[in-house]
C-alpha cells in the first residue's frame, strides 16, 4: 500500500508484503551464466578453460592472487570465459556453462563444520553468506543477525524461507554457531513468523512491516537498541547480518552433503502480480521471464532488486547471481522518470530521509563527484540505501543511484590509501 506526499505535507507511507507468495521450482535451463569476481591484481579464472566439463556444485575459479570463486549450477561443458564489466565498472569473468544432460554432483564439499569450509565453499550459495567477515582482524563480531524480513517492497524470499523451511533454519543456526563460537544468534521477523522464527533456535525479535525497517542499519537501531555511529560498519559494530536464505542454505548443505544452487526470487511483472520461483544460479533473466509468462516490450524497465533500491538493467542476458532477490518489470507508463534537473531544495528528500541525511547537500556534491567530503561533512556512510530520497524527489533526480556510486568510490579511494599507506 502506498500514499505520496501531497505538497510536501504526508511522508510516503510504504509497506512491505508480508504474504510470502507460493514457490514454483523452475526447469535446470540450457546454459547458465557465473560472474566471477576478478582478483585485485587483474588475476582471472586461469583454472578454467572452454571445453572443460564441470559437476553441478564444483567450485570453479581457483586463481593465482584471488580467493574468488563461484559454485557451478549444473553439470556440463564450458562454452566461453570471457570478460565482463558489471556496475560502477566492476570486472568480472563471465565463465558460460552448456548443460550436459542429468546432474552429477561434485563431491568435494566436504561436510565438515569449520570457517575454512565455509569459506573455500558457501559463499557462493543462495543469500551469499558473509563468512569472510569472520578473518577480518579489524573487526569482532559479537553477534549474528538472521534477516527474515525482505529487502524492499514486493519482495517476500526471506519470509517465505522462514514460512517453509524450519529444520533448514535451525541446522543452519546449529553450524553458525559451531562455526563462529557466537552463541548470541537472533532472528528478526515480521509478527506473523514469530512462530516459525520460534522453532529454529535463534532468539527471535520483531520488526514492523513499514518501509525501511528491515534494513540493516535501522535494525540494529530499532529492534537491537545499538546505534552503528557515523563512519562505522555494522560489522565493526560487532554484528554481521545473513539473510535467512543464506542460513537455511548453509543447514541444506551440511545436511544433504551437496552445495545449493538454487536461487529464490520474487519476480514482479508489469501488472504487479508477485511470483517466487527457485532458478539455478546463472540462469539468465530472459529465461526466467519467459518460464513466468512474463513478456517486455521496448521502454520496459527491468530492475534487478527491488522497486526502491534494485538498479535497472539493459539486457536479459544478465544472468541471475546468488544474491538475487527480485527481478521487477515496470512499463513505459509506471517507470520512475529520472532527469539531469537542478536540485531546487524543497527538502522533501530531507523530510523523508530516516536516518536525518541532509540530502540536499549531499546530492550537490556527489553530482561534483567530491566523494570524501560527502562523506566527511553530509555523512555519506550512513545512509541505509532505502532510496526514498529518490522516490520523493521533485527534480526526479536518481539519488540513490548517486549514493551508490558515491560509496562505490569512496571504498576505492579508502582501498588505494591504506594499500599505497
Ligand atoms: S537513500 Fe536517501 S532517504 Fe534513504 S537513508 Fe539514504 S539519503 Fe536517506
Ligand atoms: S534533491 Fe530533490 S527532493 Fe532533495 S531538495 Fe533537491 S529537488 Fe528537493
Amino acid at each position: 500500500m502506498t500514499k505520496r506526499p501531497f505538497l510536501g505535507v504526508v511522508k510516503p507511507r510504504l509497506y512491505y508484503n508480508v504474504v510470502p507468495d507460493e514457490v514454483e521450482e523452475l526447469p535446470a535451463p540450457k546454459k547458465v551464466t557465473l560472474l566471477l569476481k576478478n582478483g585485485r591484481n587483474g588475476g582471472v579464472a586461469d583454472a578454467v578453460k572452454v571445453g572443460d566439463s564441470v559437476k553441478t556444485g564444483q567450485r570453479l575459479g581457483v586463481s593465482a592472487g584471488s580467493s574468488e570463486y563461484v559454485i557451478s549450477s549444473i553439470t556440463g561443458t564450458i562454452s566461453g570465459v570471457a570478460p565482463y564489466v558489471g556496475v560502477f565498472g566492476q570486472v568480472f569473468t563471465a565463465i558460460t556453462i552448456d548443460a550436459g544432460g542429468q546432474d552429477t554432483w561434485d563431491d568435494g564439499f566436504s561436510k565438515e563444520a569449520s570457517l575454512d569450509v565455509a569459506q573455500r565453499f558457501l559463499e557462493y550459495i543462495p543469500g551469499c553468506p558473509p563468512f569472510a567477515v569472520f578473518s577480518d582482524t579489524g573487526k569482532t563480531i559479537r553477534s549474528i543477525v538472521i534477516n527474515g524480513m525482505d529487502q524492499d517492497l514486493s519482495l517476500t524470499v526471506n519470509q517465505c524461507v522462514v514460512q517453509n523451511e524450519a529444520e533448514n533454519l535451525k541446522r543452519g543456526v546449529q553450524i553458525l554457531k559451531k562455526i563462529t563460537g557466537l552463541d548470541r544468534v537472533i532472528m528478526v521477523v515480521p509478527e506473523n513468523l514469530v512462530q516459525q522464527a520460534s522453532t529454529t533456535g535463534a532468539e527471535v525479535k520483531r520488526v514492523g512491516n513499514r518501509y525501511p525497517e528491515s534494513l540493516p542499519r535501522m535494525i540494529m537501531k530499532n529492534v537491537l537498541g545499538q546505534v552503528v555511529s557515523a563512519g562505522e560498519t555494522i560489522e565493526e559494530a560487532g554484528t554481521v547480518f545473513f539473510s535467512a536464505e543464506a542460513v537455511a542454505a548453509i543447514g541444506k548443505a551440511f545436511e544433504s552433503g551437496q552445495l545449493p544452487v538454487s536461487k529464490m526470487l520474487t519476480v514482479a511483472g508489469k501488472d504487479g502480480k508477485t511470483k517466487n520461483v527457485k532458478v539455478r544460479i546463472g540462469s539468465s533473466l530472459g529465461d526466467v521471464l519467459r518460464s513466468c509468462q512474463t513478456v517486455t516490450h521496448d521502454r520496459d524497465r527491468l530492475i534487478l532488486g527491488g522497486p526502491m533500491t534494485g538498479l535497472a538493467t539493459y539486457s536479459e542476458d544478465l544472468p541471475v547471481g546468488p544474491d538475487t532477490d527480485g527481478i521487477v518489470v515496470q512499463g513505459e507508463a509506471d517507470s520512475a522518470q529520472v532527469t539531469d534537473y537542478p536540485c531546487i531544495n524543497c527538502g522533501e528528500c530531507v523530510r523523508v530521509c530516516p536516518v536525518k541525511i541532509p540530502v540536499n547537500m549531499l546530492v550537490r556534491f556527489l553530482e561534483a563527484r567530491l566523494y570524501e567530503d560527502a562523506n566527511q561533512l553530509y555523512d555519506l556512510n550512513c545512509c541505509v540505501e532505502c532510496g526514498l530520497c529518490s522516490y520523493v524527489c521533485t527534480s526526479r533526480i536518481p539519488v540513490l543511484h548517486y549514493i551508490k556510486l558515491g560509496k562505490y568510490e569512496l571504498s576505492l579511494i579508502e582501498t588505494s590509501e591504506a594499500v599505497n599507506g
